[in-house]
């Protein structure tokens, strides 16, 4: 396992930040630490990190006590810098560079750049790239450290869509290749395309985790997206079943998935002369299920 976190508590003065919460990653999983803001997440992974002790509970990281052993983990994983932390009249080429002499891995210089798209603009000074670019330029550091494990918080932060998929796809290669990732994000729709895992925090607590096939199930349930304003009650009809447009345009049908329910869906939508522009079967999508379990807490 790489990381084992048990039972721990993290205070800041009288505030219980991490509240008795357990986690566990293996090499080669991706798994997505998600929750609302102020949730406990980068307190987490600063902890994993070992910028500050646990006040109760353990972390465990490639099998190495992560505060006594830094030293001996610096090799073995990558971090992202944190907030910024760069002196301001670096370059960007002189930042990786330096990170990836440190790490004795001149050569990944190359990959790492491309890879996240900074290139085209190594001789930028930290000072005058955007927030995007800043953002890509921690993950960069991140991916000069070592190969067994991946600690990354909000590294698509800020970065456009092709940015994104970039960083995804480097993500995804580096897990595949046997890299533990803990990654925290805002972005559902990055965690549906990398994730193995996920884990749904809200003040500081643990409230669901697993693949994200077992955290969308919805086996009884069909929603679809459709012209606003549909007569729902003669389509519940014609299913046996009770249909509801929560949003305009958006639909939630309580039927189990069936390739029949979805052709009579379809056929009474082309009967409106409409059809459906999405359809989700048997699923939820992720960001629901996430507000709904985390939504009226910080
Ligand atoms: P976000 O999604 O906004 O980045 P997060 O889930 O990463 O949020 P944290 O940054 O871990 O949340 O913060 C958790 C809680 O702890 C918040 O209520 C925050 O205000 C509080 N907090 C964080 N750092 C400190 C600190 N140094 N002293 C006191 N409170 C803190």
């Amino acid at each position: 396992m790489a990381i084992v976190v048990d039972g721990v508590v993290v205070n800041y003065g009288s505030f219980t930040a991490i509240d008795d919460l357990s986690l566990r990653v293996e090499p080669g999983q991706v798994v997505a630490l998600l929750g609302p803001n102020g949730a406990g997440k980068t307190t987490l992974l600063e902890t994993i990190e070992g910028y500050r002790s646990p006040d109760r509970g353990s972390v465990r990281v490639l099998g190495l006590d992560p505060v006594a052993d830094r030293h001996a983990l610096a090799p073995r994983w990558g971090v992202m810098p944190q907030r910024g932390g760069f002196p301001m009249g670096l370059t960007v080429g002189e930042a990786v560079r330096l990170f990836a002499g440190l790490g004795n891995v001149m050569d990944r210089v190359p990959e790492v750049l491309d890879a996240t798209g900074l290139a085209t603009i190594t001789g930028r000074r930290w000072r005058t790239c955007s927030g995007g670019e800043q953002q890509r330029l921690s993950l960069a550091i991140a991916l000069c450290g070592g190969t067994e494990l991946l600690l990354l918080d909000e590294p698509t932060a800020a970065v456009d869509a092709e940015g994104r998929a970039r960083i995804l796809e480097l993500v995804r290669r580096r897990a595949d290749a046997g890299a533990a990732v803990l990654v925290t994000t805002h972005r559902f729709d990055d965690v549906e395309r990398v994730a193995d895992r996920a884990v749904i925090i809200a003040a500081g607590r643990s409230r669901a985790t697993g693949t994200i096939d077992e955290l969308t199930a919805a086996p009884d349930r069909i929603e679809f997206r459709s012209a606003a304003g549909l007569p729902v009650a003669d389509l519940g009809r014609r299913l046996g079943a009770t249909v509801d447009e929560p949003r305009p345009g958006s639909y939630v049908v309580d039927a189990s998935a069936s390739t029949e329910v979805v052709s009579v869906i379809n056929g009474w939508l082309a009967d409106h002369s409409t059809l459906a522009e999405s359809m989700l079967v048997g699923r939820r999508p992720l960001e629901d299920v996430v507000l709904e379990l985390t939504g009226t807490d910080r």
